[in-house]
């Protein structure tokens, strides 16, 4: 069972719960993510049973009234095992979305794994002309040409700062930079971009930048934003823009828990007044 202190970040274990979730979170006119935890499978077998997973989810929602997509990180289904079996489950997964009319986002994962992520992506969400989401991440030096890339490619683009402690050879390592370059790679997006721009983060100075440019370019947008960080503001936000949750659920919660609650001293601080239960 999920302990009290881990609830706030994670959906639950099951995807009975994590649907209880996203139906809480579209009373409050927020729409949800949905992302069953895992990553890294070496093991074919555990790759292919997250896919058809995710397949029996996206057939859940659709006999429902729900609000919601999903998310897949590229080496739970199979990336780690071979490109070929990453592109064969997410295919799975894709065609029964499309089934549905249902949407679906691909996570990225760090640096080695950004050219088959992009490949895969670009192939076949060109194919279905959209239905798909692809993250990009500013910290990398590269995604100014993957931005530009996706210009004209059908499908969403979610423009997060970067989750992955990456080298300074490719990535922007202090803050600053990386926040200068969020700035300048949404410039670029509402300015050359369609609609399908995501803002992926939790930070009013990136929201409030996006929804000015959106003032200017008329250019439509959504914000995205982490369950259990900002709640209050995804709810204010939800009032005027279309704001989704990413919301975590599944058995392997302990090790997503443990960086979120880690990731900036606030989070820390109130796992430590969880545990002493102040
Ligand atoms: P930060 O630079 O961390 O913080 C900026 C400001 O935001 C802070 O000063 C504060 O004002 C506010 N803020 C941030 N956190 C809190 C908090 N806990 N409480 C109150 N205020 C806070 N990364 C990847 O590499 N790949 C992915 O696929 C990916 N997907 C993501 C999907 C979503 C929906 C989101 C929101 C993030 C995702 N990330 C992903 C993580 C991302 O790369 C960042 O590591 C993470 O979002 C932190 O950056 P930030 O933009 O939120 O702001």
């Amino acid at each position: 069972m999920i302990p009290p202190i881990a609830r706030r970040f994670v959906a639950g274990e099951s995807a009975a719960a994590a649907l209880d979730h996203v139906r809480r979170c579209n009373d409050r006119e927020i729409k949800v993510i949905l992302n069953l935890l895992g990553e890294h499978y070496t093991d074919p077998v555990a790759a292919d049973e997250d896919a058809r997973e995710y397949a029996t989810l996206l057939e859940d929602l659709a006999g429902t009234d729900l609000d919601a997509c999903v998310s897949v990180k590229p080496s739970q289904i199979g990336l780690d095992v071979s490109e070929a079996r990453f592109r064969d489950n997410l295919r799975t997964i894709v065609d029964r979305a499309e089934e549905h009319d249902q949407f679906v986002w691909i996570d990225m994962e760090d640096h080695t794994t950004t050219d088959p992520t992009l490949d895969a992506f670009e192939e076949i969400v060109s194919e279905r002309g959209g239905g798909m989401g692809l993250c990009l991440q500013a910290n990398l030096k590269r995604t100014r040409d993957d931005v530009e890339r996706l210009t004209d490619v059908p499908g969403k683009v979610r423009l997060v700062k970067g989750a992955y402690d990456e080298p300074a050879t490719i990535a922007y390592r202090s803050k600053e930079r990386v926040d200068e370059v969020y700035g300048e790679l949404l410039d670029y997006m509402f300015e050359q971009y369609d609609g399908g721009i995501a803002v992926g983060s939790h930070d009013p100075v990136m929201i409030d930048r996006a929804r000015e440019l959106h003032d200017a370019y008329g250019t439509s947008f959504e914000i995205q934003m982490l369950m259990g960080v900002r709640e209050d503001a995804q709810e204010e936000l939800a009032r005027e823009y279309e704001v989704w949750q990413y919301a975590p659920y599944g058995s392997r919660w302990f090790a997503y828990f443990s960086r979120r609650a880690m990731e900036s001293r606030k989070n820390a601080l109130f796992a430590l007044r969880a545990v002493l239960g102040r």
